[in-house]
């Protein structure tokens, strides 16, 4: 058993105190004169393989600007990559749960240690502020420290319970699946890619992971970080490249054991349909694990501190620009409270400033132009589905920066069944939409396909419960913002078409990466 304190999260930085942002400043110039124009090659049984295509990571905030580039793994890389981590799980399921664990932790101390150099690569990558950046890090930290510890419950014979039976010894013994393959988006690229990786790993299975186009330098970056803390050559393989061609190929790969998937709902569906189908020579059903998309929205009645809602709905919309699956993206307000709240807010949101990561503005630009397109799309149809109250454009640049940048925007009076109501944008675009009542606010919040996170700004008891009941969302927050999960205090994940509610952080999701075997032995 590992000798360690119990687990607690990471504590974030004050930005308030000066000395936390020159830190953050000296940081962003470290990276940019060791990091910047990296090139990022495969890492496929423990070798540094490269490819004749190369994948280019910009900086969203100004495109003329490449951050560096990764390999573009081919469908041969991914076939090296999925048989190497075979030949390795034979010898990494054997090892003990607390050595496995150990590493877990080592890579938790040397991230620790390059906490603001991650934060900064993350500025520049993806265009985050200094906030945003540094809670991210410190729940990659946190999903490290987290897992390890949750391991070691499903260390050795009989560690789940199971009944005395005269005359026989009984047990339940947590076996590893095999190799899987694990599919992370650009929006959390150091936590969500870190976590998704290191969950089925420390119980036992092997990994190829593939990190999000738009942000494979920092994906890279912690890869090293698990090698350096000690993973065996092939127990992790880190395979840059395409969603479309060595995701797809390995999503329906016959000896593809397990899928873990975070990313839009499209992708998600579209993978769930291809492993259901058999392969032949295929000898399992694939385990998937899904995360996907959001439309979330937080009710305001009016028995609520008008206060708290707004600084929960501006926070909770345009934290890292909208583009967390938990963001609030609908607003609901009671009919009698309407104006005072949303007044409130567009006044408080009118007051954020666009930027580039770097500079720790509020507002920064989008990740890529296909989601600038996107998102240009619902605000060309903003001013028919509804009245717009802030924002409303797309300017593509910012204080002479080309980059993706969009305002944050508030419409007012959308219908609950518009596509701006409906849709998953995406980004700093904020629908409202005028409830008659409570019944009436907590009906449009359940109106929609999506389940990820959802919350209530109330003073009242029952509605508090009733929502409690009938809030249909996997995370449900009171009377605070609906984004910012911590690792072991909210687990983490979506009902209905936002997934397949597996609780990363949470004390159970190391079983989606387990299967359970019962011996039984008769004296
Ligand atoms: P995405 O477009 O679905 O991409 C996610 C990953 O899937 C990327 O690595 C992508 O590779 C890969 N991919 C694309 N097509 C594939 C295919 N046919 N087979 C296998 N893999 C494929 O999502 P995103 O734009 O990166 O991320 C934003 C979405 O993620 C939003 O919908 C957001 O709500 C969701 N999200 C959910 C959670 C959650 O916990 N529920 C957390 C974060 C984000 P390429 O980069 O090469 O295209
Ligand atoms: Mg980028």
């Amino acid at each position: 058993m590992l000798k360690i304190q119990d687990y607690r999260p990471q504590p974030f930085i004050d930005f308030t105190q000066p000395e936390n942002v020159q830190a953050y400043e000296a940081a962003l110039k470290k990276v940019r004169a060791e990091l910047l124009g990296k090139h990022y090659p495969m890492v496929i049984d423990g070798e540094r393989v490269d490819t004749e295509e190369k994948l280019t990571s910009l900086n969203p905030c100004d495109t003329s600007e490449v951050v560096g580039t990764t390999a573009r793994a081919t469908i041969q890389d991914a076939e090296r990559a999925l048989q190497g981590a075979w030949k390795a799980f034979e010898t990494w399921k054997t090892w003990e749960m607390d050595a496995r664990a150990r590493i877990l932790l080592k890579a938790a101390a040397i991230l620790k240690r390059r906490h603001l150099e991650a934060c900064a690569l993350m500025s520049i990558e993806v265009g985050k502020n200094y906030a945003e950046a540094d809670v991210e890090v410190a729940e990659a930290i946190d999903f490290l420290e987290y897992y390890a510890r949750s391991a070691m419950k499903y260390s050795g014979f009989g560690s789940s319970e199971t009944t005395w039976f005269e005359g026989e010894e009984n047990g339940l013994m947590s076996l590893p699946l095999g190799v899987g393959v694990s599919i992370s988006p650009w929006n959390f690229p150091c936590a969500i890619f870190l976590g998704m990786l290191a969950a089925p790993i420390v119980v036992g299975n092997c990994v190829i992971a593939k990190p999000a186009e738009d942000a494979g330098l920092i994906a890279g970056f912690i890869a090293d970080i698990m090698y350096e803390a000690g993973l065996p050559a092939g127990v992790l393989q880190f395979l840059p490249g395409v969603g479309k061609d060595v995701g797809e190929y390995l999503t329906t790969h016959a000896r593809t054991r397990f899928i873990t998937f975070t990313g839009s709902r499209a992708v998600g569906l579209h993978i769930n349909e291809v492993a259901a189908r058999v392969q032949p020579g295929q000898k399992w059903i694939k385990k998937v694990v899904l995360e996907l998309g959001g439309k979330d929205g937080m009710i305001v009645d009016e028995t609520a501190d008008l206060d708290v809602a707004i600084t929960a709905a501006v926070q909770g919309a345009f934290g890292f620009n909208g583009q967390k699956c938990s963001a609030m993206s609908r607003l609901i307000v009671v009919d009698a409270v309407y104006d005072d709240v949303v007044n409130g807010f567009v006044e408080r949101a009118g007051k954020l400033k666009m930027g580039t990561g770097e500079e720790n503005a509020n507002v920064t630009a989008v990740v890529n132009g296909m989601s600038f397109d996107k998102i240009k799309g619902y605000l060309e149809i903003a001013p028919q589905e509804g009245k717009v109250l802030l924002g409303g454009e797309a300017p593509g640049e910012c204080n002479g920066k080309q980059g993706y940048y969009v305002q944050a925007t508030i419409v007012g009076d959308v219908k609950r069944d518009a596509r701006l109501a409906q849709e998953e944008i995406f980004g700093p675009v904020i629908s409202v939409i005028r409830a008659k009542d409570w019944a009436d606010a907590l009906a449009i919040a359940n109106s929609t396909e999506y389940g990820l996170t959802g919350g209530v700004c109330s003073r009242d008891r029952d509605r508090l419960e009733q929502a409690r009941r009938e809030f249909e969302v996997g995370n449900l927050y009171f009377n605070r913002k609906i984004t910012g999960a911590i690792v072991g205090v909210q687990p983490f994940g979506g009902y209905n078409m936002s997934g397949t509610d597996s609780k990363a952080g949470g004390p159970d999701y190391l079983a989606n990466f387990m299967q359970l075997k019962t011996v039984t032995e008769r004296w």
